[in-house]
């Protein structure tokens, strides 16, 4: 096992993968702007270093002072958290050249995933259902586009292969529209990724988002941790995720999980990572994958009793992963509500000085957060404080918990989106359980007439 671990990231999953390495017995090192210096996690790090200014570019994405900081900590691996560099080929690459190990896939691994062409070409040659479309990239030929789209049929959507965090795509009602905005994404693509590579899928109307999270060690075994539902977005940004999800028969994600872990087992996929599918009238789509920890990870954690961060660590240092599937046992039911300082009807980010600040506990609460009363949001980076997390025997018991979290949490002094989760946690359809991804979106729009007509 490693001795000292250098994490590359900050907010809640920097404190997160801190707790991680204490309780494995590892030392940490946290890397951080200036931005950060008062984080409760940079001082309850065994070492800190300033690595540069605010600005991302400068400091969390700054590739060779990140690296500096690890040779002069000696620390022997890197956690790259998500967002940032999680998911960048090149800097795993530069990790492991460096002679550190990089907590994640191989490189060679993350650069297949990060193509979203290549990714399905992967995984339908894996046996992992896609969503039907173009096979790979669209050709230049504009006859042979518009046959492409009549063979899939009306709506399809234009994807960009290396688009990212919901940007890059567009949706084609009608042949009409379609050799435009098939120009358009193109040169969106090329301006915004640096790559002009574009693919066509069929639009799924109604869908709802369920994610597999895996596991695979360096030997080919892998398993499938269940199945999370995280419908429930604002932008393709998730706000509430839950595991399980409801409603789907677990045959079914027995049978999609199963493919998911004989996938990674064909790539040699190695560490923790999640198959995003669309789910439409009881068939799984394959979107992508994302080769990381993802936020929603301690839904999971809380119905299999799996630490995956642990797990991610386990798996970097060359361990053999300690279960099998049969051995994996799901019980009882988990909801997350992700903490946003934003303004909850206008959703416009609200940084500032936390005045007073107080979390929820009780049976069945979790909460993962690195800010405090006198804690300053910065402006500089994502609007995220916190995770509220409500664990229960059953969906019920999970969302009554939560709704009593959310009334005892207490964020003074800046604005948060809690009143929204209020309102969800209350919300009929929400409780029924099977909500499609366009579910919030409508109901805020809804809102926003009753607002206008009164
Ligand atoms: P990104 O990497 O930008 O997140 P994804 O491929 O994961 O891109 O797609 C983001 C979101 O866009 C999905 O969660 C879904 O809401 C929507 N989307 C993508 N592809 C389709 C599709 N074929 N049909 C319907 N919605 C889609």
């Amino acid at each position: 096992m490693f001795e000292k671990i250098l994490i590359a990231n900050r907010g809640e999953i920097a404190l997160r993968i801190q707790r991680a390495c204490r309780e494995l017995g590892i030392k940490t090192v946290v890397v951080h702007s200036t931005a950060d210096t008062e984080a409760k996690y940079v001082k309850l790090a065994d070492e800190s270093v300033c690595i540069g200014p605010p600005a991302s570019k400068e400091s969390y994405l700054n590739v060779p002072a990140i690296i500096s900081a690890a040779e002069v900590t000696d620390a022997q691996a890197i956690h790259p958290g998500y967002g940032f560099l999680s998911e960048n080929a090149d800097f795993g690459e530069r990790v492991e050249k460096s002679g550190f190990v990089f907590i994640g896939p191989r490189p060679e691994t993350i650069r297949l995933m990060g193509d979203k062409v290549s990714a399905k070409d992967a995984m339908k040659a894996a046996g992992v259902p896609c969503v039907p479309g173009s096979e790979g990239m669209l050709p230049d030929d504009p006859r042979e586009i518009v046959r492409i789209a009549r063979s899939i049929g009306y709506p399809v959507i234009i994807k960009a292969t290396a688009g990212g965090g919901g940007r890059g795509m567009r949706i084609v009602h009608t042949e009409a529209a379609l050799l435009n905005a098939v120009q358009t994404t193109r040169s969106e693509a090329l301006a915004a990724f640096g790559n002009p590579g574009i693919y066509m899928e069929k639009f799924l109307e109604n869908p709802r988002h369920i994610e597999i999270q895996v596991l695979a060690d360096s030997y080919r075994n892998a398993v499938y941790l269940g199945e999370r539902d995280c419908s429930m977005q604002r932008r393709h940004q998730k706000i509430i995720e839950e595991a399980p999800a409801p409603e789907i028969n677990p045959r079914l994600i027995s049978r999609i999980g199963e493919r998911c872990a004989e996938a990674c087992r064909k790539i040699n996929y190695r560490g923790a990572g999640t198959f995003e599918f669309l789910f439409e009238r009881g068939e799984f789509f394959f979107i992508e994958m994302n080769t990381r920890v993802q936020v929603e990870h301690p839904v999971t954690e809380l119905i299999t009793g799996i630490d995956i961060v642990q797990q991610q660590i386990r798996i970097a240092a060359g361990q053999k992963l300690g279960f099998r599937q049969r051995d994996i046992v799901f019980k009882g039911h988990a909801v997350e509500c992700r903490i946003n300082a934003e303004d909850p009807f206008k959703f416009t980010p609200c940084p500032g000085k936390i005045a007073n600040w107080h979390t929820p506990g009780g049976p069945g609460i979790r909460v993962d957060s690195h800010v405090y009363s006198g804690y300053t949001v910065p402006a500089h980076y994502d609007s995220m404080i916190g995770k509220l997390i409500a664990y229960g025997d059953t969906r019920d018991q999970a969302i009554r918990r939560m709704r009593i979290a959310l009334s005892e949490m207490v964020v003074e002094g800046i604005k948060t989106n809690i009143p929204l989760h209020q309102e969800l946690m209350l919300d009929a359809n929400f409780l029924k359980g099977g909500t499609s991804i366009h579910y919030l979106e409508n109901k805020l729009a809804a809102r926003e007439e009753v607002v206008k007509s009164t």
